[in-house]
Formats: structure tokens, C-alpha cells, sequence
């Protein structure tokens, strides 16, 4: 039996996927109270896609890469779950990947270790990038091996913090993995933006295999529904051992082309 998820902590609560998190706990999850952790705040105006109360939400402003701030934050929410889907953008520094990434994660796992009378449970948002290296991919699944060089800095740290957060799992904290790829939706920043300033500098000339490569890009609502899943089912006794230590691709079934 599901075990009723009373308190979950989202980190990285107030980013584009961060919002979806929120929308979808909140039609999926009734009856869960939702706790948003980020460095910044909530939008003051939220895009009239989003049904949820922003007043019922309860908003703990940090950084995942603080031992202070990420145990405050566990203690207030008293979470069962904590869903992390911080992260840094694309195109920053390494050590911006590496501070946040790597040791924000290896923070969160300790500091979640540490507090295991009120964190059961931890679900990661990696990337369908960890293996990606520049070439063709095709009927990969999650067996793949990691490449032996990534494709950048932001893949390669989340490639190792997804790796952390699976050997994280155990009886006193079971952990969880989900790979999106390139996640389109209301409120995105970062894909159809990205697109239109690389098509305004014409740098649209890169190309994978002949043209006709697809590519999986999966819309926010069916990643964040995946999310919560992952948080009701890790805390069932029934899928635990199932997907406890696992990561798992996240695509919405029919590729697009690339
Ligand atoms: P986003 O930048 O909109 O949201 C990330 C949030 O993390 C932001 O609100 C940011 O303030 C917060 N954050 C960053 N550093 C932090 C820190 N040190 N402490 C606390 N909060 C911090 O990004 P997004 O597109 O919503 O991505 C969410 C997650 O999904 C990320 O983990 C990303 O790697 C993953 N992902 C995104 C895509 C995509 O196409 N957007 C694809 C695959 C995986």
C-alpha cells in the first residue's frame, strides 16, 4: 500500500520545470503539503497556465550547496520526499556545474542521511544527456554506459551526481533517477529561446547524421507527472525495490526530428 505523502520539498521549486512540479503535485497529489526550496524567489506573477494557489505553497529561500540552509529547509517541511531538479543553465563556467551539481548534490544526500526520521525518499532530476557524447544515438536504454568524454561540463556533472544519488540509495533514504531530454512547454527559458537567438546569429549550421536524426523532446507536464510518480511510488513498499537506485529516460514516446 501506497504509504500517503503528507509533506514534499522541491528544490529548485521556482524554475520552468520547478513551477510544472508544483502544478502537477498539486492536481496529483491532494492533500500533500508542497514546499518550494530555491535560491530565488517564486515569479510574482505566475502565467495563467498555473491553476495552483501560489499562497498555499510554503517558499524556503537557499542554497542546495549550504549544509544550514538545506537542513532548515528539511526540518521546517518536515518532507517524506525531496524532489531535486536544481540546477545551473547551459553555457556557465565548470565550477558553477561542479559547486552546484556535484558537491549541492553530495550536500543534499548527506544532510537527507542525516535527518532520515523525516526523509524517506529522493528523486533526481538528471538529463538524457549524461550519455551523450555528440554521436548518433539510437535504441539506447538506460543499461547504456556513461561516455568516456561527455558532451560539456553541465552533462558530465549531472552524469556524476546522478551516479551519487543512485549509489545514495538504501533502506534509510531510497533514491530515484529521471532523464528528460530537451523539455518544451509553458514558461520554458531556456530551448525555444535558445533556438531563436542561435537562428537570429545563424548558427543553426550544426548538424547529427544526415538531417533526418530525431530527438526526443518531451513536454514539462509529462516530465513533472513522472516526478510525481517517482515520489508516490519510491515511498511504495510494492515498487521500492523496483526502482530504488535506478534512473530512468523520460520521453514523451513519439521523437520529433532534430
Ligand atoms: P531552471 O533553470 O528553470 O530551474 C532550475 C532552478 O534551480 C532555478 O529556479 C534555480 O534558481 C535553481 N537553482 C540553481 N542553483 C541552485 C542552488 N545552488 N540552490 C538552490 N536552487 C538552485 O531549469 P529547468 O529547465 O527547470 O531544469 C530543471 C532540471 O531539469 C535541471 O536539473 C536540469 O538539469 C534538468 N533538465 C532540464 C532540461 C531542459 O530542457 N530544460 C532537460 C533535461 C534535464
Amino acid at each position: 500500500m501506497t504509504t500517503e505523502l503528507k509533506s514534499v520539498l522541491l528544490i529548485g521549486g521556482a524554475g520552468f520545470l520547478g513551477l510544472h512540479l508544483i502544478e502537477q503535485f498539486s492536481k496529483l497529489s491532494p492533500g500533500t503539503s508542497i514546499h518550494v526550496f530555491d535560491v530565488r524567489p517564486l515569479p510574482e506573477k505566475l502565467s495563467t497556465y498555473f491553476t495552483f494557489d501560489p499562497s498555499s505553497i510554503k517558499f524556503h529561500q537557499g542554497d542546495l550547496t549550504s549544509e544550514k540552509d538545506v537542513s532548515d529547509a528539511i526540518i521546517e517541511s518536515q518532507c517524506q520526499v525531496i524532489v531535486h531538479s536544481a540546477s545551473p543553465m547551459h553555457g556557465l563556467p565548470q565550477e558553477i556545474y561542479e559547486k552546484v551539481n556535484i558537491k549541492g548534490t553530495q550536500n543534499l544526500i548527506k544532510i537527507a542521511k542525516q535527518h532520515s526520521s523525516i526523509v524517506k525518499a529522493l528523486v533526481y532530476t538528471s538529463s538524457a544527456g549524461v550519455i551523450f557524447n555528440g554521436q548518433n544515438i539510437k535504441n539506447a536504454d538506460e543499461s547504456w554506459p556513461y561516455p568516456e568524454v561527455h558532451m560539456d561540463g553541465y552533462n558530465e556533472t549531472k552524469a556524476i551526481a546522478e551516479t551519487a544519488v543512485m549509489e545514495a540509495n538504501s533502506p534509510e533514504l531510497l533514491t530515484v533517477c529521471l532523464r528528460p531530454a530537451g523539455i518544451f512547454g509553458p514558461g520554458d527559458r531556456q530551448l525555444v529561446p535558445g533556438l531563436r537567438a542561435s537562428a537570429k546569429l545563424g548558427q543553426s549550421k550544426y548538424q547529427l547524421g544526415d538531417n533526418n536524426n530525431l530527438f526526443d523532446w518531451t513536454y514539462v507536464g509529462n516530465v513533472a507527472d513522472s516526478h510525481v510518480l517517482a515520489a508516490q511510488k519510491i515511498l511504495d513498499p510494492n515498487y521500492a525495490d523496483k526502482i530504488g537506485g535506478e534512473t530512468f529516460f523520460i520521453t514523451n514516446d513519439a521523437p520529433t526530428y532534430f
